[in-house]
C-alpha cells in the first residue's frame, strides 16, 4: 500500500451549520472521489467510505488490515435513505429506529443489492445505523452518500476514542482524519438482527438489552455470545480476537483480596504487572503500572475510558495486565464482552468465593 501523508483536520462539533465547515466539505469531496476519511461518532471513531463503491470499501479493509469476511456497518443521516438499500423494514425495526436513532444501535436487515457486496461480505443482510454525532451526520449529508464505517483502528487493536488513536494506528495509510474531540459512549454500537420475528442481540453495546426490552416485546441474545458456547456467531466480527492491548490481559474474577494475591504471585514470578482497576479499587491494588478505568458505580464512565485505558499500556512496559470484572447487566454486558475478547477468554476465578 502506498504511504500517504496523514492530515488532521480539526472540527468544532459544537458550532452551528457544520455543513458549511471547510473541513467537512473537504472530507465530503474526498469521500465522493472514493477516498476514505476517519471521523468521530458518538461511539468510537469510524473510517468511512462510499458504501456503493467497491474501490472505497477495499481501501477501508486494506487500511485496517480487516479480514474481508467481516462486514461493515452502513451509516446514514436520514431514515428515508434506508428504503433504497433494504427490501423491507419490519415493525419491530421501525419501533427501534424511532426510539434509538440517532444513536448507538445498529439494525441488521435484508438488503436489496444496491450497495457494494464488499460492505456486506456477500451476506443477504446489511447492518445500518444513524450515528448521534453532529460531525458524522454533517459528513454523511455533505457527501450525500451512505458511508460504510468500521472503527478507525488497526484490526485487533482497541477501538479509537480520540483522533490521536486513529493517527497512532492509521498514520501513512489514510489521508484524512477529522478531529472532533473525544467520543462519548466509548464502546461500539449494539448490533441487533431484525430479520426474524424476534429481535436478537448479535453484539452488546451502547444500547442495553434492558433498554431494548422497553420498546419491543421480546429480545433474544445470539447463543454464541455466552461464555463457553461453541456456536458460530451470527455477527462475523464476533469470532475474531479484538481490542487486544500491548501485553496479555487476564480478567480477575474475585474480590480485592483475591486480586491482590494474584498480583503478588505474578510479581513473585518476576513479572511486571499492569492493572486495570476502578477508582474504588485503586487504593487497595498496587502494581508496576496502574490505570484507573472510571468508577465501578458509574459504568458509563468505565465504558468511556475502557479503550483509552487498554491503549495506555505501552509495548514492553509490563509483562501481564490484570483487570477487574463487572456485573453483566445494563452497560456491564458490553464492557465484559469487550474485556473478554481483549483477554482472549483468559479469566482467573476465585473458586473459593463464587
Ligand atoms: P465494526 O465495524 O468494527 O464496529 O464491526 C461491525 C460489526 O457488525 C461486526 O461485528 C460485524 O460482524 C457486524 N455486522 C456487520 N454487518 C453484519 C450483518 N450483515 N450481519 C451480522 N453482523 C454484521
Ligand atoms: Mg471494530
Amino acid at each position: 500500500m502506498d504511504q500517504q501523508r496523514t492530515e488532521m483536520l480539526i472540527v468544532d462539533k459544537d458550532v452551528e451549520n457544520l455543513d458549511k465547515s471547510e473541513a467537512v466539505k473537504l472530507a465530503a469531496e474526498r469521500l465522493r472521489t472514493g477516498e476514505v476519511v476517519a471521523f468521530p461518532t458518538e461511539t468510537v471513531y469510524g473510517l468511512g467510505g462510499n458504501a456503493f463503491s467497491d474501490e472505497a470499501i477495499h481501501r477501508i479493509f486494506q487500511a485496517k488490515g480487516r479480514p474481508s469476511d467481516n462486514p461493515l456497518i452502513v451509516h446514514i443521516a436520514e431514515k428515508n435513505q434506508l428504503k433504497d438499500y433494504v427490501t423491507s423494514v419490519p415493525e419491530h425495526a421501525e419501533k427501534l429506529m424511532d426510539a434509538f436513532w440517532p444513536g448507538p444501535l445498529t439494525l441488521v436487515l435484508k438488503h436489496s443489492g444496491t450497495l457494494s457486496e464488499r460492505v456486506t461480505a456477500s451476506l443477504p443482510t446489511v447492518a445500518v445505523r444513524m450515528p448521534d454525532h453532529p460531525v458524522a451526520l454533517a459528513v454523511i449529508r455533505a457527501a450525500n452518500l451512505p458511508l460504510a464505517a468500521p472503527s478507525a483502528n488497526t484490526s485487533g487493536r482497541p477501538s479509537p476514542t480520540t483522533a490521536k488513536h486513529v493517527y497512532e494506528d492509521l498514520q501513512g495509510k489514510i489521508r484524512t482524519i477529522l478531529d472532533g474531540g473525544p467520543t462519548g459512549v466509548g464502546l461500539e454500537s449494539t448490533v441487533v438482527d431484525c430479520t426474524g420475528d424476534e429481535v436478537i442481540i448479535l453484539r452488546p453495546g451502547g444500547i442495553t438489552k434492558e433498554a431494548l426490552e422497553r420498546v419491543v416485546d421480546k429480545v433474544g441474545i445470539d447463543p454464541a455470545l455466552f461464555e463457553g458456547n461453541k456456536a458460530v456467531p451470527k455477527s462475523p466480527g464476533m469470532k475474531y480476537t479484538h481490542y487486544a492491548p500491548a501485553a496479555p490481559l487476564c480478567l480477575i474474577d474475585g474480590d480485592l483480596i483475591f486480586f491482590k494475591k494474584k498480583v503478588e504471585e505474578a510479581e513473585a514470578e518476576g513479572k511486571r504487572v499492569g492493572v486495570l482497576v476502578t477508582e474504588e479499587a485503586a487504593g487497595v491494588i498496587q502494581a508496576h503500572k496502574e490505570i484507573i478505568v472510571g468508577k465501578k458505580s458509574d459504568l458509563a464512565a468505565v465504558a468511556r475510558t475502557l479503550y483509552v485505558s487498554l491503549r495506555a499500556f505501552e509495548a514492553g512496559e509490563v509483562d501481564v495486565i490484570f483487570s477487574e470484572v463487572f456485573p453483566e447487566t445494563e452497560l456491564g454486558s458490553a464492557i465484559m464482552n469487550r474485556l473478554r475478547k481483549a483477554a482472549g477468554g483468559v479469566v482467573l476465578k476465585d473458586e473459593n468465593n463464587s
